[in-house]
């Protein structure tokens, strides 16, 4: 029996300034969040109707006070909601850096079909390629160039910076969007059998001069906002 994609979506997202735009934009506002897991900050905001939608988010780090940003809270959060939402599609949502080399702009949409990690890098045969990880992703190339979003590689590390090997990986890989958090989405939705796609909004660019933090902080607001939109009409295409 085919599960039809859009029958159940799932949204990962690291911050609640991403999320928030998010949950508007599918009409989630009004529904309650609850804790995925006692022991970790991890929330989960659930849609009603037949075809519900969900937004999970990694929550606030009980001792630093921020967003548990990064790829361990990426995991729990993403496996915990799995579990209790049992999507038919995970969606790895957010903000990342882009590349002006390769074309990107702030404020881009990008949807991924290919997710890998940079930062893994292990010169032994077998654990490199585990190290870059190369996760399955689902083809909605047809829907993302109806909406006309960019389609490419979508690359994740711990780091907001990158040291020049890391860009270096990720010239190789032709990245057009480098995060914190899908790769680690998309190794538990492989283990969990559950498609997977990353839909990133590019905050920054990682090779122009302006400092990665500056450029996020002015910008989040415009690719959030874009991000929330393609969000609901990626929803939309898929019935
Ligand atoms: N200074 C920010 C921290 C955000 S970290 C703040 O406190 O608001 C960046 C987040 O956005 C991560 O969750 C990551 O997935 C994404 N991101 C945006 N630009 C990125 C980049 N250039 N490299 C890596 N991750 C990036």
């Amino acid at each position: 029996m085919t599960i039809a994609l859009g029958e159940r979506i799932l949204f990962v997202v690291a911050m609640e300034a991403e999320a928030q735009p998010i949950r508007a934009s599918l009409g989630l506002t009004g529904a309650e969040a609850t804790q995925l897991h006692p022991d970790f900050p991890a929330m989960i905001t659930i849609g009603d109707g037949p075809r519900p939608r969900a937004v999970a988010t990694n929550g606030t780090d009980s001792r630093f006070g921020v967003d548990a940003i990064a790829s361990q809270p990426a995991v729990v959060t993403t496996l915990t909601a799995i579990e209790v939402f049992e999507p038919t599609l995970v969606i790895s949502a957010g903000a990342a850096g882009g590349f002006d080399k390769r074309g990107g702009a702030i404020g881009e949409v990008v949807l991924s079909d290919r997710v890998v990690f940079h930062d893994r890098r292990v010169q032994i045969p077998g654990f490199d390629r585990y190290g870059r990880g190369d996760y399955p992703v689902a083809d909605l190339s047809a829907i993302a160039i109806d909406l006309g979003l960019t389609i490419g590689t979508a690359s994740t590390g711990n780091a907001l910076d990158a040291p020049q090997v890391d860009l270096d990986g990720m010239d190789e890989t032709q990245t057009l969007a480098k995060d914190m958090e899908a790769a680690a989405v998309a190794w538990v939705c492989e283990h969990k059998r559950v498609p997977f796609v990353a839909l990133k909004a590019i905050t920054d660019l990682v090779d122009v001069p302006e400092p990665t933090g500056e450029q996020f902080a002015r910008n989040l607001a415009v690719a959030t906002k874009n991000l929330a939109t393609t969000a609901a009409q990626l929803t939309a295409a898929l019935g």
